[in-house]
């Protein structure tokens, strides 16, 4: 796998408060779990396996924050990318309800953490929007917020002149606000939960990456060893995976379930009052409808934000950020000049039916992975559910059954579809949008 692209050159490295001393393992250890990858999956595991009781160590190849954690959009939106009528279909009887329920209080529980544990975290909770670009996209946004509002949500349908309102241009048909949702300044947080971990009896391990995940004696019945890049080993009776989009060899074909796509980002400099007022101003983010989407907001700096999909690739030059420069003065003309003080990007873990994974492929092994970009409220919640799980055995305690690792058939070709996919999307997004 190439070089990940590092966190330093983004805004949220620039501007989060300082992160606890994570320092790596330096010997051998035992514990009740080892959870590896320091992402809110792994972080929020640990924090509520830790209030539990339950002895937890996290072992991150970098820094607490270093994925997806650390780099993305602070876009805190509830709900999955299927609709909650979907996915009672999905889902059954039983699961179903109980999956709607569970991602429609995703968002609430990253603003419980944050309140419980006196978080430093810049934040906002306004609202998310999501915006009609062409008219095929505005009856799904409707039917979408009719049916959360059936199921009691705080959410509304905007019509062209709301849109236009809240999000500062008329480039939308529609819209709907979903007001569970909100921003925060995401390294900020990835960094609250490390500490109110630690704060709880958790113990984390900076720059250790986790090796091998084996039995001990080879026995399927012993405890699990977790090997690492420096030698010493967590001896555990259950290890937890939430390495997401970094995803690597441990676990046999684990990596070749998902899709590691690109997701790259820019930040203005600060705005000017008058600029800053003329987008967003209730400082709610959105992402729109476009099959590939974009995302913005304004953050606790004045600075605005846009994130889009980016090659296939780890950046190589600031032409790589060039597409997503360009859109951003086209919708926001007042933009131009503004000045680029940030660029930046990471990695989105996609799956094959669009749904986040859970795996139990040996006992005593869980392995989360696959938020398809909408990740922050739902591992954090997500995080809360595996603890839950780990310390009672209710299998009812996860949203999802976990289900079998399967690999993508021609993982390596994957690669070269999906940016096939992503150029026909492209093209569909723009005949959408009439002007193709
Ligand atoms: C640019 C971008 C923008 C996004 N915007 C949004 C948004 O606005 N809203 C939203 O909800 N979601 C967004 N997402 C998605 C969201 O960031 C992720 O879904 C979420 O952060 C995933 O959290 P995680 O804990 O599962 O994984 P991650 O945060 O990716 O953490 C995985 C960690 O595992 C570590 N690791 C991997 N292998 C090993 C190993 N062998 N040993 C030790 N450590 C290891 C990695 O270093 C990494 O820190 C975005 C993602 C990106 C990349």
């Amino acid at each position: 796998m190439a070089e990940p692209f590092p966190l330093e050159p983004s805004l949220w490295a620039a501007t989060a408060p300082a992160a606890v001393p994570t320092p790596p393992l330096q010997e051998s250890v035992t514990a009740d779990v080892c959870i590896v990858g320091g992402g809110y999956a792994g972080l929020s595991t640990a924090l509520h396996l830790a209030e539990r009781g339950i002895k937890a160590v996290v072992l991150e190849a970098r820094e607490p924050g270093f994925g997806g954690s650390g780099r993305n959009g602070g876009q805190v939106i509830p709900g999955l990318k299927f609709d909650p009528d979907e996915l009672e279909t999905m889902f059954g009887n039983e699961r179903g309800p109980r999956l709607v329920d569970f991602v429609g209080r995703t968002a609430d529980v990253v603003w419980e953490l944050i309140d419980k544990h006196q978080m430093d975290v810049p934040n906002t909770r306004t609202g998310w929007i999501q915006s009609a670009i062409s008219s095929p996209a505005v009856g799904p946004i409707e039917a979408r917020a009719r049916q959360w509002q059936k199921r009691g949500a705080p959410v509304e349908v905007l019509d062209r002149r709301e849109t236009e309102r809240y999000v500062g241009h008329n480039q939308y048909l529609a819209a709907w606000i979903d007001r569970r949702g909100g921003v925060v300044q995401p390294l900020a947080y990835a960094r609250g939960l490390a500490r109110a971990a630690l704060a709880a009896g958790a113990a984390i391990h900076g720059n250790t990456l986790a090796t091998g995940l084996e039995r001990q004696g080879g026995n399927k019945s012993g405890k699990w060893i977790v090997s690492t890049q420096q030698g010493p080993t967590v001896t555990v009776d259950r290890v937890v995976l939430a390495t997401n989009g970094y995803t690597g060899d441990l676990w046999p074909h684990l990596r070749q379930t998902i899709i590691a796509a690109n997701s790259f980002q820019v930040a203005t400099k600060p705005l000017s009052d008058n600029v800053r007022k003329s987008i967003l101003p209730g400082g709610q983010a959105t992402s729109d409808s476009r099959r590939i989407g974009l995302y913005y907001r304004l953050d606790h700096t004045g600075r605005f934000l846009l994130g889009g999909r980016g090659p296939m690739r780890e950046p190589r030059s600031i032409d790589d950020w060039a597409h997503i420069e360009t859109m951003m003065e086209k919708m926001f003309p007042q933009l131009k000049g503004a000045g680029i003080d940030f660029r930046w990007g990471g990695r989105v873990a996609i799956t094959r039916d669009h749904l986040p994974h859970l795996h139990e492929p040996a006992p005593g092994l869980l392995i989360d992975i696959g938020c398809m970009g909408r990740g922050v409220a739902l591992q954090s919640a997500m995080g809360r559910a595996m603890a839950a799980y780990i310390a009672s055995g209710d299998p009812l305690a996860l949203p999802l059954p976990p289900g079998k690792v399967r690999p993508l058939p021609f993982h390596g070709l994957n690669k070269l579809y999906f940016q096939a996919f992503v150029t026909w999307y492209r093209f569909l997004d723009r005949r959408d949008a009439g002007v193709a």
